[in-house]
């Protein structure tokens, strides 16, 4: 069976195409500027080069139209007919409390959908979006959720609960969800098959350091705590976002800057993080960059990083009571050598001595501690489309999803 995997943002839309039987990925593309002038899809098949259409996207439902045309053209295409796609999954970032793993949509589950809008204004809307486009052009087909926030819904009341008034929880539903749920579930998994040990036998901290950055302490499988909160904004330093910050900065920023809520909200999310701090880039690789031609800041920016993800490492050690893994993973995870460096440095006494000689590895499965590293240090490419797919064809052929 083939699975189209969907992952809607509000003007840009991810998409793949894998063949389950053997989890091949046959093409996946992108599709960007959706509503505005200059929408474009770039289209790539395993194996061959990049497609690119500059044609006039109005919305989603126009915006998958073109990705159905992409998938069945003749030169570029993988399959012949709509037919041959046996389902449709959607990663979707916000279930509340309501879901904890992946699930079939029905009129329920949508509904459930739209009853977390609020507490993901920016990005269920969009989701939704893509499960409707879907929904008109191909009614037949079978769709699957697959949330960011399920797989942390394992997380004790102890890491989920905010020290605020109890009654906010009850009421609005403030507590901890984390998100980047499907890559910390996926990287975990790949740790077991690598250490060849069962997942129910391991604790894992999973570093996921993309431009959003999120670590999780993962006992026997299951998320019993994760950086990220309420929002995607709290925890380690990211890109663009502060994360961990002082709750009274808020109040005392808006006051002396004389700030509204959404310019606030503008400066926590998009103008602080390594980008805040450097005032150079939210980008890893220019700040690698300025730090070796000297610049400060930028300097700065990376030891700041680097601090939050050790301080994270630190306090899940400590509450899951030792640590068989640590796993890194997403842009930065995979590709950042010296970062990975800075972060594993010195903690021999936790029991953590990377390999600098086997270190020097991007993208690929790897396991970069010493062999006598009592905390093995481990590589792993995330893919959480193959996941999203996975799920997806496990739930519409009944064998049911972990
Ligand atoms: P997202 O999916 O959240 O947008 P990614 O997982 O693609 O983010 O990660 C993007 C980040 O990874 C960028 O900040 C980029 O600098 C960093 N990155 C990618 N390649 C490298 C590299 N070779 N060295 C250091 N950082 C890198």
């Amino acid at each position: 069976m083939k699975v189209l995997v969907i992952n809607c943002g509000s003007s840009s839309l991810k998409y793949q195409v894998l063949d389950m039987t053997n989890e091949v990925l046959e093409c996946k593309g992108l599709v960007e500027r959706i509503g505005m002038d200059g929408s474009v899809i770039t289209h790539e098949k395993t194996g061959m080069d990049k497609f690119k259409l500059v044609v006039p996207m109005e919305d989603h439902k126009a915006a998958i139209g073109h990705v159905l045309m992409a998938i069945q053209d003749e030169n570029h295409g993988v399959i012949k007919s709509m037919d041959e796609i046996g389902a449709v999954g959607h990663r979707v970032v916000h279930a509340g409390e309501k879901y904890d793993k992946s699930v079939l949509i029905t009129d329920e589950v949508y509904k459930a959908l739209e009853e977390c809008i609020p507490l993901a204004p920016l990005h269920n809307p969009p989701n939704l979006l893509g499960i409707d486009a879907c929904k008109q052009l191909m009614p037949k087909t079978p769709m699957v959720a697959v949330f960011d926030t399920a797989f942390h819904q394992t997380m004790p009341p102890e890491s989920y609960i905010y020290a605020i008034p109890y009654e906010y929880y009850e009421k609005h539903g403030i507590r901890r969800y984390g998100f980047h749920g499907t890559s910390h579930k996926y990287v975990a998994e790949r740790a077991a098959d690598i250490l060849n040990v069962s997942l129910d036998d391991l604790k894992l901290i999973t570093c996921h350091l993309g431009n959003g950055a999120s670590v999780s302490a993962i006992k026997r499988g299951k998320c019993i705590d994760t950086s990220m909160g309420f929002t995607p904004l709290e925890g380690l330093v990211m890109g663009t976002r502060s994360g961990d910050i002082d709750p009274a900065i808020v109040t005392y920023m808006r006051e002396v800057e004389n700030l509204d809520q959404g310019k606030a909200n503008e400066i926590l999310n998009k103008k602080s993080g390594v980008l805040g701090i450097s005032g150079i880039s939210s980008d890893f690789r220019d700040l690698e960059e300025a730090a070796a031609d000297g610049n400060e800041r930028a300097m700065l920016a990376l030891k700041v990083f680097a601090h939050k993800v050790r301080f994270y490492i630190g306090a899940y050690i400590a509450e899951m009571n030792g640590c068989d893994a640590i796993v890194f993973t997403a842009g930065l995870g995979e590709n950042g050598i010296d970062m990975r460096d800075v972060i594993c440095n010195d903690l021999g006494n936790l029991g953590i001595k990377i390999d600098v000689v086997k270190n020097k590895v991007r993208g690929k499965e790897t396991i970069i501690s010493r062999e006598d590293s009592k905390i093995k240090v481990i590589l792993v490419p995330t893919n959480e489309e193959l996941m999203i797919a996975r799920d997806t064809y496990n739930i519409v052929t009944g064998k049911g999803v972990k």
